[in-house]
């Protein structure tokens, strides 16, 4: 039974990180692997602005970013040091050169041209991860992911065909898999199966090794992280954050549904389907516990997790006449924000209002304005931070609240959430 290990961008960015993840491939190099890498820094983030100064025609500031982006990769060849540089060098120009020429395509829409840029990140990635591990003698096999996952339409947040996907990976990972091949694949990126590239969702690597584990009946799925495993909170914005030993899935997908950024939300269903481990690996002390996370629920009350969502906008949403909110206004907002591929985060309803929480994006929210303005009262309120914790108590909710502006709470039984400024 495969291992399946995921190893994120932030990772990848440093050569001496890139030799850090070959020393810990080459010590499970005896077992069935598949290895999944995601962009490597902010390739992605980078991506996402080069495609929207693409759309201004500004061909000065075009250039600029996209040097940027290209130099970052080169520079971690550079450093890298390895033999068949050449080789990564011409790979990478010619997959550079498709980006630039893609940059100028007219696309049926946004969201289609998003992800024809956006994935280069992972292509990238891929040839340099690849030809690094097959320079240390790895018997390492790369298969682009685009030709074993397959999605319908819906760019930017694609849906998986698990069929056709489950048989695609059967026919072209096992048998290589079984030769004693080491995998590598990319993370995020699919494609429609008609030559179209689509992405699973924004930080969806993780997703893409569930898919592949799924596939293949995997034993476990090990993601490997800059942290010590799992924690109760961001270490970057709470110092006291401490580790999880242990949770189940269904604490961790409540956890990635509020948000904990640590494990996509979408990975841990096919998990829990066919049982597959997960652990969440320190890569820096690869000997430690990892986080465990399986069908057992006996710890998830252990310690009170705490999520904080920054850059919130807040949109409220009233009938001009002050009538109450309708079945059909609801089905009109609903189906606008769909069409923007806005996911929302809290939402709470009033006699003559609707409000809504989602991920700041101004590019998305000018849209739902335009959409809605003619029919409707709109309101919005920028920069705040959804905080949501799990397991709370009184102690918890103050020390975290700190006197912070509160725009709008919920409570239930496990959990409570404070949109705060
Ligand atoms: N590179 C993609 C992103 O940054 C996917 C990932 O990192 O998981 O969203
Ligand atoms: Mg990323």
């Amino acid at each position: 039974m495969p291992k399946i290990f995921k190893f994120g961008g932030a990772l990848l960015s440093k050569a001496s990180n890139v030799s850090h993840m070959y020393r810990l491939v080459e010590k499970h190099k005896n077992q069935p692997l598949v290895i999944i890498v995601s962009a490597i820094g902010k390739t992605t983030n980078n991506l996402e602005k080069l495609y929207h100064i693409s759309q201004t025609k500004n061909q000065e500031a075009l250039r600029k970013s996209f040097f940027k982006i290209k130099k970052q990769h080169f520079n971690l060849v550079e450093t890298l040091k390895v033999r068949n540089e050449d080789i990564i060098i011409s790979k990478l120009e010619e997959s550079f050169s498709h980006l630039y020429n893609k940059l100028s395509n007219n696309y049926d829409n946004y969201y289609e041209g998003y992800d024809q840029i956006i994935s280069f990140g992972e292509k990238f990635s891929g040839i340099i991860i690849y030809h690094f591990l097959q320079n240390k003698q790895l018997p390492v096999k790369f298969i682009d992911a685009c030709e074993i996952i397959h999605t319908d339409n819906k760019f930017t947040n694609a849906t998986v065909k698990w069929k056709e996907t489950e048989s695609l990976i059967k026919q072209k990972v096992s048998t290589s898999l079984n030769n004693g091949q080491i995998i590598l694949t990319q993370g995020f990126i699919a494609s429609n199966g008609k030559g179209f590239i689509t992405t699973l969702g924004r930080e969806g690597s993780d997703f893409s090794a569930a898919i592949i584990a799924y596939s293949l009946n995997a034993r476990e799925v090990c993601i490997w992280k800059d942290v010590p495993g799992l924690m109760n909170a961001d270490p970057r914005i709470f110092p006291d954050a401490i580790k999880i030993p242990h949770i189940s899935y269904n604490e961790a997908i409540e956890l990635a549904f509020y948000g904990a950024s640590v494990i996509h939300p979408k990975t841990i269903q096919p998990l829990k389907k066919k049982n597959i481990i997960l652990k969440v690996c320190p890569f820096f002390q690869p000997d430690c516990t990892p986080t465990l996370i399986n069908s057992s629920e006996n710890d998830d009350t252990e310690i009170p997790k705490i999520i904080l969502k920054e850059r919130q906008t807040l949109l409220s949403i009233s009938s001009k006449n002050l009538e109450f909110i309708t079945e059909e206004n609801f089905l009109r907002v609903f189906e606008t924000i769909n069409s923007h591929r806005v996911h929302i985060n809290l939402m709470q309803n009033s006699a003559v209002s609707f409000s809504i929480i989602f991920n700041e994006n101004i590019h998305k929210l000018n849209k739902i304005l335009t959409d809605l303005n003619n029919d409707f009262i709109l309101k919005y309120n920028q920069n705040l931070s959804l905080l949501t914790i799990r397991h709370y108590n009184d102690k918890i909710i103050k020390k975290y609240l700190n006197n912070k502006e509160v725009f709008l709470s919920q409570k239930n039984r496990t959990t409570i959430q404070i949109l705060i400024k």
